[in-house]
């Protein structure tokens, strides 16, 4: 293509709101064979609400949200900002945190009046030696609805399981929808539980998912998909979580609305947080060169 070609896209993509970082992600787009997309966030809005407090082991739901919440205000995950937004609307009060920690893929911990309070999935309560026995089936009902469920514990025993959702974006089923239409093959990646990820996946219309992969996985699962179709992977995201996956792909595209992180690790950049603009980024790329080359 011509640099004038290049110039000419750009420039419709930005009236699109769409930004490109380089004239090469206009060309590698028109190729791609395969979109990653990432869930929260990307496909959902990240705007998750409290849907469940379970509490166990002689605790009051009231006293799980507090003890939940106060271990999360440590955190920026969507999670997080869930139970904040509940603990703030019952306006309870939070003791102060100790010794927060975060664990990639797993969840948080920190000490809270002496006493080490944990909050996330089954597979950390496991590594952790905890016995989910008791909540499993719960969490488990809960996670086949599409919901995010965590346990909570304090020290050694399980004080009950909360759970959050997140709504579709607006226009993420046309836009998969319309990939599809394009012949692109659509691929969920996602931290977040299996029975979760599939609810979604089936919402949308994805192709597959790729469930409790750790951030770290994220990039691994790019490199086998450029090793099954060639360098014509592209991934959306929007996390922190993300960064290094989108920047492994052939074309990273950024939701402007999420992390600077993973903005300055793509080379398209989706103002807002809409999805549209990755089926309008496709189609100008395949206009752009079929009109010069
Ligand atoms: P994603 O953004 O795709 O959900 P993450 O790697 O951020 O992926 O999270 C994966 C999983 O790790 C979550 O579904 C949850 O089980 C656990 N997790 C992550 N952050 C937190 C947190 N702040 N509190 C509790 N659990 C968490
Ligand atoms: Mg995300």
């Amino acid at each position: 293509a011509t640099p004038t070609a290049l110039m000419v896209g750009a420039g419709r993509g930005a009236e699109l709101g769409i930004l490109y970082r380089s004239g090469e992600a206009i060309q590698t787009f028109k190729d791609i064979r395969v979109v990653v997309f990432d869930k929260t966030g990307t496909l959902t809005r990240g705007q998750p609400v409290v849907t469940d407090l379970v509490p166990a082991g002689g605790v009051s739901a009231d006293e799980l949200l507090v003890l939940a919440t106060a271990v999360e205000v440590g955190s920026e995950h969507p999670i997080a900002q869930a139970l904040r937004d509940r603990a703030g609307e019952a306006h309870l009060a939070l003791p102060p945190l100790e010794a927060f920690e975060a664990l990639n893929g797993r969840g948080v911990q920190a000490r809270l009046e002496g006493a080490l309070v944990r909050v996330g999935n089954g597979r950390w309560m496991a590594e952790c030696g905890l016995d989910t026995n008791e909540l499993a089936g719960a969490l488990a009902g809960m996670e086949e609805q599409g919901k995010t469920a965590l346990y909570v514990a304090r020290e050694h025993r399980l004080i009950g399981v909360v759970a959050i959702a997140d709504t579709l974006k607006a226009d993420a089923r046309e836009a998969v929808a319309a990939l599809k239409t394009m012949g692109i093959r659509t691929v969920m990646l996602t931290g977040d539980n299996e029975r979760a990820a599939r609810h979604v996946a089936a919402q949308v219309g994805i192709d597959s998912v790729y469930a409790q992969v750790l951030p770290e996985g994220k990039i691994d699962k790019v490199r086998e998909l450029q090793a099954e179709v060639g360098p014509w992977v592209a991934m959306v995201g929007d996390g922190i979580n993300d960064a290094p996956a989108l920047k492994q792909a052939n074309v990273g595209i950024a939701i402007g609305a999420g992390a600077d992180v993973a903005v300055e690790a793509a080379d398209v950049i989706l103002i807002g947080d809409r999805l549209g603009g990755v089926v309008q980024a496709a189609h100008l790329s395949r206009l752009t060169f079929r009109k010069i080359v």
